[in-house]
């Protein structure tokens, strides 16, 4: 009797055998048919072709079978329906720079191991590169019990710990001396499962190219925050992808010295920033650097929305933002954006002035428009970090509205932060566009972010391999825990 059961359950679970929900995961998940039908719909497919209308998504057994015109859409009989006229489908977003993380205050960072996997996939995000972590181990824990359906949450990238080199600022992260010490860190964590690395802001050009040698050997990217090294010197080295654009590219400062990062404090940050920000991305060196990278195959990884938050006056508040945070995160992200909008005190002079981040920010967005034009890949990531606004997939989602106000079309942005991110990862063949045979991993939008790209805020539904979780739920399920776990 009891082999029957059992043989009876594994039978009804066959189709969800990959990843068969646990009782706190099912609490999100709308729809789990086998064959589910997406009548009615438009479409955007994340090749940067304009969208559809009037379309049907087929999906059987967590893929895409078909897409077409709804009129003559062959839907098998056994399909649950979901009418969505008014509705957009886009493919699940890849985040490129989506820690686990969050900023505590004085250089802490906190796992969000709870909220973030739940607000990554709420906003639609179905894969994320952690970009850099401070528990590994959890990050690897995460990707396993995510994968095996304990918990809700997107596909998970792990990227090892930091590899930073001495005298950075951040406590938690180590501290390569040698270039051998990098070779030990960068197999211990491939051994472990991480698959790729990032470097951070004071690696030598020695450990970093032992870094990135020692991973390519494993078949392993690396991506940097740099500011020891320049992008230039970068590319050189073989990196494969540069975190957040030229706001931090020191190498046209002219106190520039080589190995050393030029902004370890904040009167430095700001010289440095000053004298930046008078440069043009037209100017003959930046223009090389673009060739330089393209010609490398270096990507970039575009991070607005964290450097949108530096800038005083321009971020929107947003009361899901507010609610998602405990009472000390929410207090500390307040009283950040009240000294932020405050007239800067000039470290060296002491007098009001005005931030550097507002030119910075124009910078940036006009480095990644000729960046693209230039024939570069661009990624979209968020980087929760900052003064604390930049929550996990809420921020995915802004990045791609900055794209937008960055010169790219709807269109152009949505393929960014889903078709390029796949191309990055080498997984063209099963996510970043919405075509029969790929994964069904598909955002359920109210309304149409082709023509007004706040329109993808309004995530309904978001399918991961087939299964359609609801967003709101899990936004709810984690109200109040950002800054907690
Ligand atoms: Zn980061």
């Amino acid at each position: 009797m009891r082999t029957f059961l059992i043989l009876v359950l594994v039978g009804g679970c066959l189709l969800a055998a990959a990843q068969s929900p646990s009782p706190e995961t099912r609490k999100f998940i709308k729809v789990d048919a086998p064959v589910v039908a997406l009548t009615h719909v438009r479409v955007i497919d994340g090749t940067g072709a304009a969208a559809r209308e009037d379309q049907t998504i087929v999906i059987s057994k967590g893929k895409i079978e078909s897409v077409g015109d709804a009129l003559s859409a062959n839907v098998p009989k056994d399909a649950q329906l979901i009418d969505l006229h008014g509705y957009t489908v886009i493919p699940g977003l890849v985040g490129m720079h989506d820690h686990m993380f969050y900023p505590a205050g004085d250089a802490i960072f906190h796992e969000m191991a709870i909220s973030f996997p739940r607000l990554y996939l709420a906003a639609g995000v179905t894969t994320i590169r952690t970009t850099g972590s401070i528990e590994p181990y959890m990050d690897l824990a995460l990707r396993k019990e995510i994968d095996e359906g304990k918990e809700a949450g997107p596909r998970i990238h792990v990227t090892g710990p930091y590899l930073e080199g001495p005298n950075g600022w951040a406590p938690q992260m180590t501290e390569l001396k040698t270039p051998e010490e990098a070779v030990a860190t960068v197999n211990f964590w491939a051994d472990r499962g991480v698959d790729n690395f990032k470097a951070y802001n004071f690696i030598s050009r020695a450990t970093l190219k032992a870094a990135i040698d020692a991973a390519h050997k494993r078949g392993l990217k690396v991506t940097g925050h740099l500011c020891s090294v320049g992008f230039r010197e970068a590319a050189a080295l073989g990196i494969d992808d540069l975190e957040h654009g030229i706001a931090v590219d020191t190498e046209f400062f002219s106190g520039k010295k080589p190995d050393e990062c030029p902004v370890s404090s904040r009167a430095s940050m700001v010289e440095v920033a000053d004298e930046l920000n008078k440069m043009q991305v037209s100017d003959g060196p930046i223009q090389e650097m673009i060739r330089d990278l393209v010609s490398h195959h270096v990507a970039v990884t575009s991070t607005l929305p964290v450097f949108e938050l530096f800038v005083p006056t321009k971020t929107p508040m947003q009361q899901r933002v507010l609610d998602a945070m405990s009472e000390t995160a929410r207090n500390q992200f307040l009283q950040n954006r009240v000294r932020l909008d405050l007239p800067m005190r000039d470290p060296k002079t002491g007098e009001g002035r005005m931030s550097p981040w507002g030119r910075r920010f124009e910078q940036e967005k006009e480095f990644e428009r000729a960046f693209v034009k230039a024939g570069g890949l661009l990624l979209a990531g968020e980087d929760p970090t900052g003064i604390g606004g930049d929550l996990a997939g809420f921020g995915d989602q802004r990045e791609v509205e900055l794209l937008v106000e960055a010169g790219f079309t709807p269109l152009e942005a949505i393929h960014i932060a889903t078709y390029n991110g796949a191309q990055y990862l080498g997984e063209l063949d099963r996510i970043g566009s919405i075509a029969p045979g790929r994964q069904a991993d598909l955002v359920v939008i109210k309304g149409d972010p082709s023509k007004n790209i706040e329109d993808i805020e309004n995530v309904e539904t978001v399918f991961k391999d087939g299964v359609g979780y609801d967003s709101a739920k899990l936004i709810e399920s984690v109200r109040g825990l950002v800054g907690i776990r």
